[in-house]
C-alpha cells in the first residue's frame, strides 16, 4: 500500500530535522560533520529545495490570474460576486482582528519584554541610545501604510506579476478584468473564458505532478534550515518565542476549529487531515504564495469545496488574510516596545493593533514579510527599527508556524464560505478521500 502523501511530508519534516541536526555547521550542536562536508550537505539540500520551491512559485502569477478570473466567471459576476466578496471579506476581517487580540492579550499576560517586571532592554542588548528611541517618527507610520494600498494599483500590471512582492495589483487586476469579462457577450466571452478555464486547468495538473516531489522538497528545505541555525539562538528570546507559539497555537487549534464546527457544522479534525499536505508546504517554505497551488488543490479535491468558492476566495486569501502574520506583527511590535520600557497606553496598542489587520492585507505572502510590517508599526510607535535584528534570531520557525496558520484560516474561510452557500457535501468523506 502507498503510503499517503501527508504521511510522506510528515517523515520527510521528520528526517530533515536528523539530517539537519547531524549535518549542521559548527553553530549546531548535534553536528558530526566539519565545516567542509556541512557545506557539500548545504550545497544539496539547497539545490533541492531552490527546485521545488521555484516550481511552486513558478505557478503562482498564472493560477492567481486564472483563477481569479475564473472563479468571477463561475459566479456570473452581477450580485452573486458580490455577495461572495463580501461574505469572504468580512470572513477575512474578522479572524485576523480575533487573532491579532488574542497575540495581544498573551503578550500582555506573559510580557517576554520584561525581565522581572522591568523592561528587558540591556539584557536583550537593545540600543542605548535614548535620543534614537525618543525620536518619534509620527505620521511616518501612516505614509507607509498608505505606500501599501499604493501598491494595489500597479503602475504598470507586467512588472507588478513580476516582482513577489506585488500580488495585491495582480489581483486588483484580475479582479477587474475578470469582473468586465461577465459584462461581455457573444464569441468574445466565450474564447477569453475558455482560455483562462484552459490556463487554470493546466495550472492544477502541473500542481499536482509538483505535489509528487514535496516530500522531497519539503526535505530539503527543513533540513537546509536546521543545519545552518540549530538552536542555540533561541534561549534570549524564548519567552517571546513562547508567547508567539501560544499564541499561534490559540488560534490554530481553538479559534479556527470553533469557526468549523459551530459556523460552518463540520468536523475540524477532518479539515486538518485534508489539509495536512499543504500545512505541510506552508512549514516548510514560510510561503503562503507558493503554498496557494496546494492549497487549492487540498481545498477542492479533499474538503471537496467547489471550484466556485475555492478559485476566488483562496487567491484572494493568500495575499490578503494572514491571520498569523497579523498576531505576530503585534506580538513582536508589543514585544519591542516593552523592552524599551515605552508606555503601553490604551491608544498606543490600539494603534499596533490597527496597522497590524492593515498591514497584514498589504504584506506580501513571502518569507519574512512580516518584518516589514513590524517597522511600520515601529515608527508609528516612535521606536527604531533596528530592534527588528533581534527577532531576526527566531524569525524562520515562527514565520514557518504563522505560514501554516495563514495558509489555515484561508482554507477554512473557503469552507465556511461554501458551507454558507448551500454546498452540502464538504468534508462530508474527507477523510476517506486519497491524497492527492
Ligand atoms: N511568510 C508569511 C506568509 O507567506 C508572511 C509573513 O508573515 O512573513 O504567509
Amino acid at each position: 500500500m502507498k503510503l499517503k502523501l501527508h504521511w510522506q511530508i510528515l517523515i520527510a519534516l521528520g528526517l530533515a530535522v536528523i539530517a539537519g541536526l547531524l549535518t549542521g555547521n559548527a553553530d549546531v550542536k548535534f553536528s558530526i560533520v566539519n565545516a567542509a562536508t556541512h557545506q557539500g550537505f548545504y550545497e544539496v539540500y539547497d539545490f533541492l529545495g531552490t527546485l521545488f520551491l521555484n516550481a511552486l512559485k513558478m505557478l503562482i502569477v498564472p493560477l492567481i490570474v486564472s483563477s481569479i478570473i475564473t472563479g468571477i466567471l463561475s459566479t456570473g459576476g452581477g450580485r452573486d460576486f458580490g455577495r461572495l466578496g463580501g461574505k469572504t471579506l468580512l470572513y477575512y476581517m474578522s479572524t485576523s482582528l480575533v487573532a491579532i487580540l488574542i497575540g495581544l492579550a498573551l503578550v500582555n499576560l506573559i510580557g517576554p519584554g520584561y525581565i522581572d517586571g522591568a523592561p528587558a532592554r540591556d539584557q536583550l542588548a537593545l540600543s542605548a541610545d535614548t535620543a534614537a528611541v525618543e525620536q518619534a517618527v509620527e505620521g511616518k507610520g501612516m505614509k507607509d501604510i498608505a505606500e501599501i494600498f499604493i501598491r494595489m494599483v500597479p503602475p504598470n500590471v507586467l512588472e507588478a506579476a513580476t516582482n513577489n512582492g506585488q500580488m495585491l495589483g495582480v489581483i486588483f487586476f484580475a479582479l477587474l478584468f475578470g469582473f468586465f469579462l461577465t459584462t461581455l457577450s457573444g464569441k468574445a466571452r466565450e474564447v477569453i473564458s475558455a482560455f483562462w478555464q484552459g490556463c487554470f486547468e493546466i495550472m492544477m495538473k502541473i500542481t499536482e505532478l509538483i505535489m509528487k516531489f514535496a516530500p522531497i522538497g519539503v526535505f530539503a528545505l527543513l533540513a537546509r534550515t536546521v543545519s545552518q541555525t540549530g538552536f542555540d539562538a533561541f534561549m534570549p528570546l524564548l519567552k517571546f518565542f513562547l508567547t508567539v507559539m501560544i499564541a499561534l497555537a490559540l488560534h490554530f487549534l481553538v479559534v479556527l476549529p470553533l469557526v468549523l464546527a459551530l459556523i460552518a457544522r463540520v468536523k475540524p479534525v477532518r479539515h486538518y487531515i485534508a489539509m495536512a499536505p499543504a500545512l505541510l508546504t506552508a512549514f516548510s517554505t514560510a510561503s503562503s504564495a507558493a503554498t496557494l497551488p496546494l492549497t487549492m488543490d487540498c481545498v477542492e479535491n479533499r474538503c471537496g469545496v467547489s471550484n466556485r468558492i475555492t478559485s476566488f476566495v483562496l487567491p484572494l486569501g493568500a495575499t490578503v488574510n494572514m491571520d498569523g502574520t497579523a498576531l505576530f506583527e503585534c506580538v513582536a511590535a508589543m514585544f519591542i516596545a516593552q523592552a524599551y520600557g515605552v508606555e503601553l497606553t490604551f491608544a498606543t496598542q490600539f494603534i499596533i493593533v490597527a496597522i497590524a489587520l492593515l498591514t497584514s492585507i498589504g504584506v506580501a505572502a513571502i518569507p519574512k514579510a512580516s518584518l516589514v510590517a513590524i517597522m511600520v508599526i515601529l515608527s508609528a510607535i516612535g521606536l527604531p527599527a533596528e530592534a527588528l535584528g533581534l527577532i531576526l534570531a527566531v524569525d524562520r520557525i515562527l514565520d514557518m508556524c504563522r505560514t501554516s496558520v495563514n495558509i489555515f484560516s484561508d482554507s477554512v474561510g473557503a469552507v465556511v464560505i461554501a458551507r454558507s452557500e448551500g454546498e452540502e457535501n464538504v468534508l462530508a468523506n474527507a477523510a476517506a478521500k486519497p491524497a492527492a
